[in-house]
């Protein structure tokens, strides 16, 4: 089914957030070892610290539950607002562009890419 492979998109997508933010995290603390007054640094490590204690393992299953419960025709929730932000945010398809199509979410804005045919059946 086209929308399991979408779903796995997205999962792969939050996997590979919680990847990027471990990252940011040790970056930033590396950082904020030599430069120790940088006031804003501590809070945008705090923010992330947040996003990534949200990202678990327990919210993407919710998110996966949340998704088998949808009915045909409803929107595919956004995984950013749901995982994050604990709201259900709508996706919307947006044009194949370079072999690559996306979803961009009406809400955060984030925009997910994969290759074209990716979630065909
Ligand atoms: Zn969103």
């Amino acid at each position: 089914m086209p929308e399991e492979k979408l779903l796995n998109i997205l999962c792969e997508w939050l996997y590979d957030k919680k990847d990027h933010l471990e990252r940011a995290i040790a970056q930033d603390k590396e950082r904020l070892s030599r430069e120790p007054n940088l006031i804003h640094l501590i809070k945008d490590i705090a923010e992330k610290e947040r996003c990534l204690g949200m990202n678990s393992e327990n919210a993407m299953a919710e998110y996966q539950v949340f998704w088998q419960s949808l009915s045909p025709h409803d929107p595919y929730p956004c995984p950013f607002c749901f995982v994050i932000h604990n709201k259900i945010s709508n996706l919307k398809a947006m044009p194949e562009d370079n072999g690559e199509e996306s979803v961009k979410c009406r809400d955060c804005g984030t925009q997910i890419f994969f290759p074209s045919g990716a979630c065909d059946s």
